[in-house]
């Protein structure tokens, strides 16, 4: 008998619950909490399951989730909530004996500044608790983690270049929306860009890096080069690493909505002083632009993620391998009312915390995911609506550009 308790109803947390309740004989319980109940309440009443049960957190408070902990005795904890709630939930797990799951890794509210340090300064806390901590399991970080261990395991002898790609050739009609929550988002792409070569991180300016890249059944998109978080682990974790980098595609539209918000100072992540009233700028913004959550209903298209990685195979010749995921907006909608940017998080989510539960992903500490077993990861979310394709030995295009 396994309970779990979801942190956050938002655009991600709607698909946990969906597919945590499509799952019963694993998740035998379900709670869902965030500060808004009633949005909590809405989403059970919409799925409908008996198994399902709300509560309210503020999740900045370690008091306020360790009697959230301590009213529901999850076996674990996912958090769909927003990345500053990582160290209070946490905090909050080693007080209760709760084991622990997110999707991105931790940030101070104050900068906009992502590394694994932090999180990773509880693994022996975890250790010495026998608790397991899965972090980054959504796609990227997540799937991009799993898809990388899957290639060492089954394909490489030693993986010297590894490049992930994301691509969103969506529409959703809108002038200027953000997929997910806009805060953390706009805060993620208007930083420097920053890539692994040769043992050292390169930074470039924000978005300074592009290329167009070919994405299956989708055609040619511009790729612009990002800091992403599972770098970080990735290449600590498999050190035959030359070189990593990120891409995620952009369209000119977005670009140029993106490049006047800064502009005008709607970015900004410092308190501004409004008619006495103290505000962040880009809150704001997040107040008066399209809520992700409510995109799905008229997204089209698809959205292609994977990871596109070359060196020696086993016997020691060169090799260039592709995985990657194709999911689509509309599919993504008519299983849970979300697009598939929650969609392609949530079910990975769901997925790790199945591994977790059916004691196959349990190892005491806190782990990226590229440290489990990416088999029977890989086989459930192929079943839970996100199946994935490999090309071995075509051309990767990633090497166009060589910084
Ligand atoms: P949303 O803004 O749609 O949802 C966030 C949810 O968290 C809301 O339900 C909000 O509800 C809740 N929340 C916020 N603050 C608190 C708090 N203090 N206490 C309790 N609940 C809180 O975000 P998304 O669903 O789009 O994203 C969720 C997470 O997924 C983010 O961390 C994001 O970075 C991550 N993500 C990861 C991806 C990946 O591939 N790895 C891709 C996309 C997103 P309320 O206001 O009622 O509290």
């Amino acid at each position: 008998m396994a309970k779990v308790i979801i942190i956050g109803a938002g655009g991600v947390g709607t698909v946990v619950a969906h597919k945590c309740a499509q799952n019963p004989e694993v998740f035998n319980e379900i709670v869902i909490a965030s500060r808004n109940k009633a949005k909590c309440d809405a989403l059970a009443k919409a799925i409908g399951a008996p198994n399902i049960t709300t509560d309210q957190v503020d999740a900045d408070k370690v008091e306020e989730i360790v009697a959230l902990f301590n009213r529901h005795k999850p076996d674990l904890v996912i958090n769909v909530a927003l990345p500053y709630q990582d160290l209070t939930i946490m905090d909050a797990c080693l007080e209760c004996g709760v084991n622990y799951l997110d999707t991105a890794n931790y940030e101070p509210r104050d900068v906009a500044h992502f590394e694994y340090s932090w999180q990773w300064a509880y693994r022996e806390r975890f250790e010495k608790a026998g608790l397991t901590a899965i972090l980054g399991c959504g796609f990227d970080p997540g799937v991009s983690g799993v898809f990388t261990a899957y290639a060492a395991k089954h394909y490489f002898s030693a993986m010297e270049y590894l490049d992930i790609v994301d691509c969103n050739a969506g529409n959703h009609g809108k002038a200027f929306a953000t997929n997910f929550n806009p805060e953390i988002n706009i805060r993620e792409i208007t930083q420097n860009g920053r890539y692994y070569k040769d043992g050292k991180w390169v930074t470039t300016g924000p978005l300074e890096v592009h290329m167009p890249l070919n994405y299956p059944n989708i055609g040619a998109r511009d790729s612009y080069l990002l800091y992403h978080e599972e770098l970080e682990s990735l290449v600590l974790n498999y050190p035959t690493i030359k070189r990593a980098r990120f891409w995620m595609t952009f369209g000119q539209e977005y670009l140029t909505h993106l490049r006047v918000i800064q502009d005008i100072g709607m970015a900004r992540i410092d308190e501004i002083d409004y008619n006495g009233t103290k505000i962040v700028p880009l809150q704001f913004l997040k107040a008066v632009l399209p809520n992700p959550q409510e995109l799905g209903e008229n997204y089209h298209g698809e959205t292609s993620i994977g990871c596109r990685i070359s060196g020696k195979d086993k016997e020691g010749k060169p090799l260039t391998y592709y995985i990657y995921n194709n999911c689509s907006h509309e599919a993504a909608y008519k299983e849970t009312g979300t697009q598939a940017v929650s969609y392609t998080t949530g079910v990975p989510a769901m997925t790790g915390a199945m591994m977790f539960l059916t004691g196959k992903w349990v190892k005491p500490g806190v782990h990226n995911v590229e440290e489990f077993d990416p088999d029977p990861f890989l086989a459930e979310l192929a079943k839970q609506g996100l199946p994935w394709h490999e090309i071995i030995n075509e051309p990767l295009e990633v090497d166009a550009i060589d910084n």
